[in-house]
């Protein structure tokens, strides 16, 4: 295929008569006069007359043009894209589940009772929380749903004062986001030079105003926080809670407990630490957990075991309500059963020292030709602040580009935005040597050519489907038919 055609390749392919099936001459259409004719469409629809492979090999063409973890190394920092299993695929579209109906009566769906409990026992234990509940959406909405317990812990207290929310400057986006969301006002907190959060700014911020303080461990710069336990007695002294953004939780797992460390209310992304695959936009899954006391606020239907074995669903008065129409993304929730029970105990407790060896393995090869502006050890990821030679004027995005015609999805860009040319890798534990080594050499040979031939890596990509998409025009001007594409 010519990649170069792609809009009239692949899309004007329809012909006036041509088809992909035939109706044999004189075939009984019986049965059809009973359609009522006000439900029976005049005139023949418009759609593309096209032959069976042209079909197939326009989907075909169009599903090569995309990139995945199924397709090549996808070192996206903060979106711990790991390689997602095919036998968690399995698991999620057996027929027994995929036709329960949402709405079904308890007594009719005790399996999926049993698998619902089942996890959210699990990620109680893997946080050191009380109880989890796993009907949020995504990791923005576990957020949402947190900071809603949060809320309704202090209005059940007549605690009317706190609005405030204090998040680190290195805070994912999210974490302002939800507080808005959920009417509360941000405060920003900075960190230090070695990337932890600054303890006395933090204090000095704290007051009876504040409702919450949202930390993420290791933070977005993939430093490990040690001052949790003093944060979380400063935090506790003054009356509020403290939240744990969970999406950053796979080099914890089976190791350490946000809950072991003085959280009281987190989630976690299953679409990021548990395998479930994601990106463009879903589906996604943000089960949220809370330290024993603030069980009854969690959103309904809560699932319990009941005295008997059989499982049943609680929608309990203090609870803060619904928010999700019913049990969350169940697909989801069985990946991430699949993939808990397919590694077990030992082999979850190998995910984070492996996802920390092969981030620390690449910063510590690559640090000689981009610049490292937090040294030490790291946890899963690391930031870049481009290269150390800038003088050709390569920049992050440059590098991004040029990633690309090696077959490698460029990592996070420019984020977090605490420098201004940030490369943020995460590699994962799912990569073998052999991938994380041409990963390195192909950084090299870039952070090479952008000092030796500069213009030959700001024109890349070469060998992609689509050279430079206008960002700005496309959020613009969005052309959202194949008929306009030039
Ligand atoms: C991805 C991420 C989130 C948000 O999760 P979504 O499922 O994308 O809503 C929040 N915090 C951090 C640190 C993340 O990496």
């Amino acid at each position: 295929m010519n990649k170069k055609l792609y809009g009239k390749l692949i899309f004007e392919l329809s012909r006036k008569g041509r088809r992909g099936t035939a109706i044999p001459e004189g075939m009984d259409m019986a049965g059809l006069e009973t359609i009522p004719g006000s439900l029976m469409r005049g005139d023949v629809p418009e759609l593309p007359e096209v032959e069976d492979p042209t079909v197939v090999r326009h989907y075909t063409n169009l599903s090569t043009n995309n990139f995945g973890v199924d397709t090549g190394f996808y070192p996206l920092g903060s979106c711990t894209m790991k390689y997602n299993p095919k036998i968690n695929e399995e698991m999620a579209s057996l027929p027994s589940f995929a036709t329960l109906h949402p709405l079904q009566p308890a007594d009719t769906v005790q399996g999926a009772l049993h698998l619902y409990w089942l996890l959210q026992s699990m990620l109680s234990e893997i946080g050191g929380m009380a109880e989890f509940t796993l009907n949020p959406y995504a990791g923005a909405h576990g957020e949402l749903t947190g900071l809603m317990v949060i809320r309704a812990y202090h209005d059940s207290r007549g605690d009317m004062r706190r609005t405030k929310v204090i998040v680190p400057d290195s805070a994912h986006g999210t974490n302002p986001a939800s507080a808005a969301v959920a009417g509360l006002s941000v405060l920003e907190v900075k960190s230090l030079p070695d990337g932890t959060v600054d303890v006395d700014a933090l204090s000095a911020l704290l007051d009876d105003t504040v409702a919450a303080v949202m930390m993420t461990n290791p933070n977005t710069l993939g430093i490990f926080e040690r001052n949790i336990p003093e944060i979380a007695r400063m935090v506790h002294a003054a009356g509020a809670l403290l939240y744990y953004d969970g999406a950053n939780l796979n080099p914890l797992i089976g190791k350490a407990r946000p809950g072991d460390m003085g959280f009281d209310v987190m989630h976690v992304n299953l679409h990021k630490s548990f395998s479930t695959p994601h990106g463009g936009g879903g589906p996604g899954s943000g089960p949220v957990g809370v330290r024993a006391g603030l069980e009854h606020l969690l959103p309904y239907p809560r699932v319990v075991k009941n005295s008997d074995g059989t499982y049943g669903l609680v929608c309990s008065d203090d609870s803060l309500g619904r928010v999700s129409g019913t049990l969350g993304n169940f697909a989801v929730l069985q990946r991430a059963l699949a993939y808990l029970l397919t590694l077990g105990r030992d082999g979850l407790s190998m995910v984070g020292p492996l996802a920390t060896l092969n981030a620390n393995y690449i910063k510590e090869s690559l640090r000689d030709l981009y610049l490292l502006p937090i040294d030490g050890v790291c946890k899963h990821e690391f930031v870049f602040d481009g290269l150390r030679d800038k003088s050709g004027g390569v920049t992050t995005l440059h590098v991004a580009k040029r990633l690309l015609d090696y077959g490698f999805h460029a990592p996070t860009i420019y984020f977090p935005l605490l420098f201004h040319e940030s490369l943020m890798i995460e590699p994962t534990e799912t990569e073998s040597i052999d991938t994380i080594d041409s990963f390195i050499s192909a950084m090299r040979e870039i952070a090479e050519d952008a000092s030796s031939r500069p213009e030959f890596v700001k024109n890349a990509p070469y060998d992609t489907p689509m050279a430079h998409a206008d960002d700005t025009e496309a959020a613009l001007h969005p052309r959202v038919t194949f008929f306009d594409l030039k």
